[in-house]
């Protein structure tokens, strides 16, 4: 018997997902599921909340939690809506699980052990009002291409444009809005 392991982009703990998530990630892989499973495949359906990284940090600041009860109870709702809309995970779990850590763990120790993995060092923009420094998606100013006024410093949402930081005009701050 074939067996599939099938899984989709992991959504962010942060923020209750909408329609357009559920269409664009999550249905496409359920649905996947479902058909192989119809077929007689043996089927592992598995999906979690990525709990790590600046998002889930600003978002459980702004809710004044820490982040560790933030993404507890963010993980609750999702897992609820999913639930709701019928999607058929045969696991549900979290970046932040222990199995999770020991696992990436294990990949980044092979990787290192087969001197796949070096040090750089790279810039990153620090913002003197925040006292932090900013990711590029924390940087807002306006598209050189476009204009348009609320592009990040990844990506321009006005004209689609990939950007790095450097290239907005008047850049500022996305947590403070303070000039950078
Ligand atoms: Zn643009």
């Amino acid at each position: 018997m074939t067996r599939y392991l099938i899984t989709s982009a992991i959504p962010y703990v942060n923020g209750v997902k909408h329609l357009g998530n559920l269409v664009g990630s999550l249905l496409p892989a359920d649905v996947h599921a479902r058909f192989r499973r119809q077929t007689g495949a043996e089927v592992l359906f598995i999906c979690a909340t990525d709990e790590h990284g600046t998002p889930t940090e600003l978002s459980a600041a702004a809710a004044g939690q820490d982040v560790g009860a933030f993404c507890a109870q963010q993980h609750a709702i999702q897992a609820d809506i999913y639930r709701r809309f019928g999607l058929s995970f045969d696991h549900f779990g979290r970046s932040s699980s222990p199995q999770n850590h020991a696992l990436t763990q294990h990949f980044y120790r092979r990787l290192d052990a087969a001197g796949l993995i070096e040090e750089r060092d790279v810039e990153q923009v620090w913002s003197p009002a925040d006292n932090r420094f900013l990711p590029d998606r924390y940087i807002l100013g306006t598209c050189p291409h476009c204009r348009y006024e609320a592009a990040r410093g990844d990506q321009c949402d006005g004209c689609g444009a990939l950007l790095d930081p450097p290239e907005l005009l008047t850049p500022r701050s996305a947590i403070s809005a303070a000039a950078i």
